[in-house]
């Protein structure tokens, strides 16, 4: 009896295994499908000046317009890496973000844009020039773009990121430190690093309470970049009394639902189009 419970199992186990390799198979399909169909499109979270609250920035986040419906980066960014095709992916989202910041900027021309670069992507010989060559197209000012990295990817590929992260700042494009808090990094080797922004993760932010002591790690952070003398952006706001602590503490940006859920190109338009005063329906706290 224990022999067929065993066998059973087994054969369980490799149905599943064939089932998930099979849809592998299928998803990267579609994915080389959706590249040739120009189905990945960039959508835009706002970041906010902190005492302001005036739009700063634009976060460019990617969607999958599959089966008739939105896929974030968790369906799919991982699935193009493995497939060799997140480059392609990468290369669609910028040629596309750069147009609709481009003419963004003629209305707001201190308006920064921040994207998300994979590791993979980062350490590619070509990469800066690729990436250098499609701003020069459309007449983006690498000043005024930010790549995001995540600490854990940082950490992980130390050596390498040293030198990428100085050729970025050789041409002017600043760097900011992702999900800041979750990668495990110490004081000592950042003060060798050279970037320009800390964004706190929004587990950090969500630990916010009302009666803080100081001692909440979303402030220690705070504190942190300030000593660094980089730029601080909080991510994940979803509270008036979040975004009133951070900007007390000292934090420079806010990011999060409370302000804005990530948006089409076409809203973020009418954004700017109406004036950048009411980026928000908030009013000063
Ligand atoms: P991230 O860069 O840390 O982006 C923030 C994520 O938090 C976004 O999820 C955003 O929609 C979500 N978020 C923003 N405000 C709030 C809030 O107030 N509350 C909550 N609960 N969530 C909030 P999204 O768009 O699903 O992106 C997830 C991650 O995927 C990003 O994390 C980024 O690491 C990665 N990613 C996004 N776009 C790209 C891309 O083009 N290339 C690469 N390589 N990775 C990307
Ligand atoms: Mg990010
Ligand atoms: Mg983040
Ligand atoms: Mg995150």
């Amino acid at each position: 009896r224990a022999k067929k419970v065993a066998r059973s199992n087994y054969q369980f186990y490799s149905v599943e295994l064939d089932k998930d390799a099979e849809f592998k198979i299928e998803q990267e399909s579609a994915i080389a499908k959706g590249i040739k169909n120009s189905e990945f499109i960039p959508y835009y979270q706002p970041v906010v000046n902190a005492q302001s609250f005036l739009l700063e920035k634009l976060e460019m986040l990617a969607r999958w317009d599959h089966d008739g419906e939105l896929a974030g980066p968790h369906q799919f960014i991982a699935t193009a890496e493995e497939a060799n095709l997140i480059g392609k992916v990468c290369e669609q989202l910028l040629q596309k973000a750069f147009r609709d910041f481009s003419s963004w900027l003629e209305k707001m021309p201190s308006l920064t844009l921040s994207v998300n670069i994979s590791v993979l992507q980062l350490i590619e010989p070509e990469f800066i020039d690729i990436f250098l060559c499609s701003l020069k197209r459309f007449n983006v000012p690498p000043i005024n773009v930010e790549i995001e990295i995540t600490e854990s990817s940082l950490v992980s590929n130390l050596d390498t990121m040293k030198q990428t992260l100085l050729d970025l700042k050789s041409h002017g494009i600043r760097v900011a430190i992702d999900d800041f808090g979750t990668g495990y990094s110490s004081l000592s080797y950042l003060k060798h690093l050279s970037f320009d922004t800390i964004k706190v993760d929004q587990k950090f932010v969500s630990d916010l309470t009302g009666n803080i002591d100081g001692g909440e790690l979303a402030i220690v952070i705070v504190h942190m970049a300030q000593s660094l003398q980089v730029n601080c952006v909080a991510e994940g706001v979803e509270t008036a009394e979040q975004a009133r602590i951070l900007a007390d503490a000292g934090c420079h940006q806010l990011q999060g639902y409370y302000f804005s859920k990530p948006k089409s190109a076409r809203a973020i338009d009418s954004i700017i189009e109406a004036g950048v005063s009411i980026v928000q329906s908030r009013t000063l706290l």
